[in-house]
């Protein structure tokens, strides 16, 4: 699949309509979303007919992104029922909902999921510090194949897995538009480094 073309179908899908600023609710553009997922597959990790989960999946643009790619199911996980509604609106409008599982719920309390891969963009703790701490101990009790974005300047997440002795792979590293969305954004625009990992479990 193009790059090109997968990016114009996820920046076609619908943002969220009032943003959460205690849920750190950022949508990952369509072109970093597009090379993310397609990195994926270069690596071997996602295929034709894989099944994905997406932690704190907003309004969905990896996980219906993976489905767009040839997934064959997406659990979508997020605490918000908002975002999950218009999550589910975007994988009706590209006729993909019955490949969709959502899940409103905390990560906490998500348990065990059959997936081959993780996706997840989770707050950065930005707002509350330790936000990215429930989602850090979920992905290593799924113990499975994980793409994460984080902050650039966050330390802890590679230290923490090479701690629990899993491969932590730098991908990519790209500035992260925050928008101008909540009120605490006194420039217009604001934008950030984000970079995308790689996480294999032991
Ligand atoms: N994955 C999407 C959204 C990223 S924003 C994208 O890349 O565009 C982070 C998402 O995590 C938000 O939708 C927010 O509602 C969700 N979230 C924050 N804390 C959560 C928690 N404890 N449990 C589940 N979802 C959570």
């Amino acid at each position: 699949m193009k790059l090109k073309h997968l990016a114009i179908e996820i920046s076609k899908l619908n943002g969220f309509n009032n943003p959460k600023i205690e849920l750190e609710q950022y949508t990952t553009p369509g072109d970093l979303a597009a090379r993310w997922i397609l990195m994926t597959a270069q690596l071997g990790d996602l295929e034709q007919g894989s099944k994905v989960l997406d932690l704190g999946c907003g309004t969905g643009v990896l996980g219906l992104g993976a489905l767009i790619f040839g997934a064959s199911s997406a659990t979508m996980v997020d605490v918000d029922i908002d975002a999950i509604d218009i999550m589910l609106e975007n994988a009706k409008s590209l006729g993909l909902e019955e490949k969709v599982v959502p899940m409103c719920k905390k990560i906490r309390d998500v348990g065990n999921i059959d997936a081959d891969l993780v996706l997840c963009n989770p707050p950065w703790g930005k707002q509350k510090q330790g936000a990215d701490s429930n989602f850090i101990e979920s992905i290593k009790s799924l113990c499975l194949p994980t793409y994460i974005l984080h902050s650039s300047s966050a330390k802890h997440l590679e230290a923490e897995f090479l701690r629990s002795s899993w491969h932590v792979q730098k991908l990519l590293s790209s500035p992260f538009d925050l928008g101008a969305i909540y009120p605490h954004h006194k420039k217009r625009r604001m934008s950030t480094d984000a970079t995308l990992w790689r996480l294999t479990p032991p």
